[in-house]
Formats: structure tokens, sequence, C-alpha cells
């Protein structure tokens, strides 16, 4: 089996592609740009490994995804390339218009056109896998679940991107027949998380002795998926879900912001406590808020557990644990992001001053 992994060199896109060399037989190509967010060195692990090809490369370039189709062959097309960051989207949405709406259109076109051309076995094999966000459904009071048939209701330039590229996926498959698939799954953490996401974020600040941002008063809910899991949740979709479905992915495991740091601190309390002796929870400080920021999401993931056999194996607790000691043992791998491109000052908040 071949698959195409766009956006391979990301945070989920390298757990997918890890996944895959070293759990089973695929051979993989992974496309990206290598946008700030593409870290080749995630793939360290597998880069060694026959089954696994990189192409540097846009998927808004059509010429080029025509001709790694046409030379590739996929029997599966997993789709995660995309601007992914709620505060980049507020202060500079235009790459996220350009990537996730036109990158999509653009992927969808040339995967059409090469689906078009297959034999009939092949077409009806061929599967093109969107991953998306459970940031498209809008935000939830206290009670309540998102499930696949709740109403689209995106609040910010990145969930209203993706929640575009939900709908041009879908209408492909309901307009011109081929197998599609959409995901839209919880907010992802775990090994190789880019340094400017809320828990990286707060591990390496934590550790640098640096005030811990929180946005508003920390009670923002979210529901956290472990990245290995959903690796494992997206390979039982392409390869078992049915054409033209959703299916939410989630981690059974809402917490509040606040509650997310504070569990951080107590683990690094516990793995490399601080040289005064003091605990790493002094060191939360609360910013003004994210504006627009959506206050809760949650997801209800029954449909994938009942129809095909999928749940999470990784705990809240026990992620938390092995992700701070991951950071802890490969400080290498983000002190070079630190040092090439990036520092971790809350970002979102430009629009506002
Ligand atoms: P990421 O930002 O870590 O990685 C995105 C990757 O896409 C990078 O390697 C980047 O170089 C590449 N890329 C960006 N623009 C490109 C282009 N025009 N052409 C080719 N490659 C390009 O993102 P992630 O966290 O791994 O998310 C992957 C997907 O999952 C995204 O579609 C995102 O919307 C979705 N998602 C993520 C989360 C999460 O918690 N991280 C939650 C729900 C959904």
């Amino acid at each position: 089996m071949r698959i195409l992994v766009t956006g391979g060199a990301g945070f989920i896109g390298s757990a997918l592609v890890r996944h895959l060399v070293g759990e089973s037989d695929y051979e993989v190509l992974n496309l990206d740009k290598l946008t700030y967010a593409g870290v080749l060195s995630s793939l360290d692990p597998v880069a060694s490994n026959l089954r696994y090809h990189f192409v540097q490369g846009d998927i808004a370039d059509a010429a080029l995804v025509a001709k790694l189709l046409a030379e590739f062959r996929p029997q599966v097309i997993a789709h995660l390339a995309a601007e992914s960051h709620v505060d980049r989207s507020i202060d500079g949405p235009g790459e996220f218009i350009q990537t996730n709406i036109v990158g999509t259109y653009t992927m969808l076109q040339q995967a059409l056109g090469y689906w078009q051309g297959l034999e009939q076995t092949e077409k009806d094999a061929f599967r093109f896998h969107h991953i998306s966000t459970d940031e498209v459904f809008g935000s939830l009071g206290d009670t309540g679940y998102f499930t696949e048939k709740t109403a689209y209701d995106p609040r910010s330039p990145y969930s209203s991107s993706k929640a575009a590229s939900d709908h041009l996926v879908r209408a492909w498959g309901h307009t011109y027949g081929i197998p599609v698939l959409v995901t839209n799954c919880s907010n992802n953490y775990g090994p190789y998380h880019f340094p400017e996401k809320l828990i990286p974020l707060i591990i390496i600040r934590a550790l640098a002795g640096a005030p811990l941002p929180v946005y508003g008063d920390g009670s923002n809910v979210r529901d956290w998926l472990f990245v290995e899991d959903h690796a494992r949740a997206l390979q039982v979709v392409f390869e078992r879900g049915t054409p033209g479905e959703t299916y939410n992915v989630g981690g059974n495991a809402e917490r509040r912001n606040i509650d997310v740091v504070q569990a951080i601190c107590a683990v690094l309390d516990g793995q490399r406590p601080r040289a005064d002796g003091r605990g790493y929870a002094e060191q939360i400080t609360f910013v003004t808020d994210r504006p627009g920021h959506d206050q809760r999401y949650a997801i209800d993931a029954s449909k994938i557990r009942r129809e095909l056999g999928w749940e999470p194996s990784t705990g809240f607790e026990q992620g938390i644990a092995r992700t701070v000691q991951w950071y802890l043992d490969n400080e290498s791998w983000w002190r070079d992001i630190l040092n090439g491109r990036y520092d971790t000052a809350r970002l979102g908040l430009k629009a506002l001053s």
C-alpha cells in the first residue's frame, strides 16, 4: 500500500508517518513545504527507512501534486498540511486562506484527475482523507458535546478556513464521487509538538524559569488527545471508514487550561524539581485573553468507537507525564527550534494592540 501524507513534517503528520513506517508495511511519501512549523528532525526515527520518501513542496502547486500522484500512485491521501495555529491566524489570516482553502482545493482537483484515470477496482479502494479540527463546530457552554451532526459555527480565521476546506472535501465527494473521509479531532499533545502550542510552551518556559502565560482566567476547556492515539485513529479511518462519512476523534480528557498548566507543573516538580525547592506553579501568570477565545470544546467520539472500534488508550495524566519526560530527554530537538526561528512569547495579542 502507498500513502501520500501532506504536512508530514508537522506535529500530527510526523506522528502518522512514524507510526505507518514503524508499525505497518505502507510506503509513505511525505509532501511538505517546510514552513516554520515543518521540522524534519521529527522524522529522524524513520528517515533512513526505504519505505519513507520526502518531497519539499507546496500543496497549492498543482503541477507538482499532479506529478507526484502520477509517479507514486497512492491508494490513500492523508491530507494534513495546513496553517494550524489560531494565534497566528489572528495576526495574519492570509496564509490560512491560501494553504487551508486554496491548497485543499488544489489537492482535491489533482486527486480527482488522478482518481478518474484509475481502474474501477482501484477507484473503489482509493481514499482522500482530510484531517480537520473540532474548532469548526464553534464553542460550547458548560454542557454538551460536538457530534458529527453538530452544525458548523467556526469563530476564528483558523477554524473558518478549516471549515471551508471540510466543505470542499465533502462537496468533491458528493459531486464527483471521489471517496472522501473527514475526521475532526480535539487538541493533540505529545512528543515533537512545536514549542508555540500551550503544552510544550509551558514545559519549556517553566524550565527556563520564565513566567507561564495563561490566557484570561484559565477557565477555557479543551479535550486533549494523545498524538499517538490520533495516528492510530487516522489509520483505522482511512482503512475501514465509510467513504463520505465524518468521524470525530477525541481523547475523553476535558481539562481547563489552568488544570493543564498545573498538571505540567506537578509533573515537573517530581521529574526536574526547581533548584530553590519551590513549585513551578509559582511561575503561572494570567495574561490578557485571546480575542474571540472559544470557551469550551468537547468531543463525542462514540461513532468511531462504535463503528470502527477505536478508542484512546492514553489517559491524560499518563500522557502528560510521558510528554514532559520526552521534552526533558529531547532538549536538543526543541533547542534547535528555539535557536533557529521562534521565541516562546505569546502570539495572537498583536491584533489587540
Ligand atoms: P503543524 O502546524 O504542526 O504542521 C503543519 C505542516 O504542514 C508543517 O510541517 C508545514 O510545513 C506543512 N505545510 C504548511 N503549509 C504547507 C503547504 N502550503 N504545502 C505543504 N506543506 C505545508 O500542524 P499539526 O498540528 O500537525 O496539524 C495537522 C493537521 O491537523 C492540520 O490540518 C490541523 O488543522 C489539524 N488539527 C490539528 C490539531 C492539533 O491539536 N494540533 C487539532 C485538530 C486538527
